[in-house]
């Protein structure tokens, strides 16, 4: 099939992109790398009267480290990010995920900020954006806003953006010398979307004692789920606790049934995926 009849416009500003809009709303879609929208256009899932081509946009393809955080633009690609020096040394966990997404075909041409955009349940850039608190920063015509990724997800390929709001940018709080990571997915083949994906941040103080564990999960439910449990605060990460930790996060969150895998299959991928990213992240040594 092919998609229904469109008007391309192709701005060079974020001004221009928010002008179209404005002025299109609901009847627009915004096109990135077309990873996602390619498809759902030949399958006339969508059908907008007007496609805003941000690829040429000034700055939504730059990367920026500012203190404790990267701000990564939207139309970042997905493979750029993966070969970047900045994000394997200040954003250790997205560098673990992104070869998982897709293919390197689709990660030459796909962006972060369609993907997050874009908002599938097993899709692990948004999984990472949440695991690590990290925000989605938005304009319109008539508002900038950056508001946390836990807040912009709301259900499966549905998030809190306003139909005249661009994505702009993505900000990452960036590692430092005591937080760990782990990434891992179980999916049929791989570049296959994950049945469950794991990612986990773990904080530990000078001695080696944990300040904070946070355990995400994408595919599980509607949307990322991610949990922060303060029970672990000043223990060890051994084997024992991160089997507990594991088994605790994949009784409280959300597991659905669809053709791929039953509700308990996911939950029961929860429990071992869990264990094996919090194993990952004890065995990797703090960061010097
Ligand atoms: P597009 O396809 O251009 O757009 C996606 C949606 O986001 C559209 O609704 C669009 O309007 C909107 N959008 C895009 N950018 C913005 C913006 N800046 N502001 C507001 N709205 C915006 N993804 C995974 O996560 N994991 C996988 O395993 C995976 N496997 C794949 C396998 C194949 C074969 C293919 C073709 C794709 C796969 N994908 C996977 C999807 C891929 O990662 C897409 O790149 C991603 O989902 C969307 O990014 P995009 O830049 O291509 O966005």
């Amino acid at each position: 099939m092919k998609p229904a009849p469109f008007r391309y416009l192709r701005p060079t500003s974020t001004e221009e992109a928010c002008h179209s809009l404005a002025r299109y709303g609901e009847e627009a879609r915004i096109l990135a790398g077309g990873q996602s929208l390619g498809a759902m256009l030949n399958m006339r899932l969508v059908t907008p009267r007007v496609l805003i081509d941000v690829n040429r946009v000034d700055g939504l393809a730059e990367i920026e480290v500012s203190g404790d955080t990267v701000v990564t633009g939207a139309v970042v690609r997905q493979a750029d990010a993966l070969a970047d020096p900045r994000i394997r040394a200040r954003i250790p966990l997205l560098a673990m995920a992104l070869p998982h997404v897709g293919h390197y075909q689709t990660r030459n041409r796909g962006t972060l900020g369609g993907s997050v955009a874009h908002a599938d349940p097993s899709a692990e850039v948004p999984l990472v954006l949440a695991t690590l608190g990290g925000k989605v920063e938005l304009r319109s015509a008539h508002r900038s806003r950056c508001i946390n990724a836990s807040d912009f997800f709301r259900s499966a390929l549905v998030t809190t953006r306003a139909p005249d709001e661009l994505i702009v940018a993505l900000h990452w709080p960036a590692a430092n010398s005591r937080t760990r990571h782990g990434f891992t997915e179980f999916s049929v083949r791989g570049g296959d979307y994950a049945i469950v994906a794991a990612a986990c941040l773990v904080e530990d103080d000078a001695n080696g004692r944990l300040v904070r564990v946070r355990l995400g999960y994408g595919g599980c439910g509607e949307m990322p789920q991610v949990l922060e449990t303060s029970e672990a605060v000043g223990r060890l990460l051994d084997d024992a606790l991160a089997d507990h930790l594991a088994r605790d996060a994949a009784e409280r969150i959300a597991c659905r049934s669809d053709l791929q895998a039953s509700a308990e299959y996911r939950r029961h991928l929860a429990v071992v995926l869990g264990q094996e990213v919090l194993n990952a992240a004890k065995r990797t040594e703090a960061r010097a």
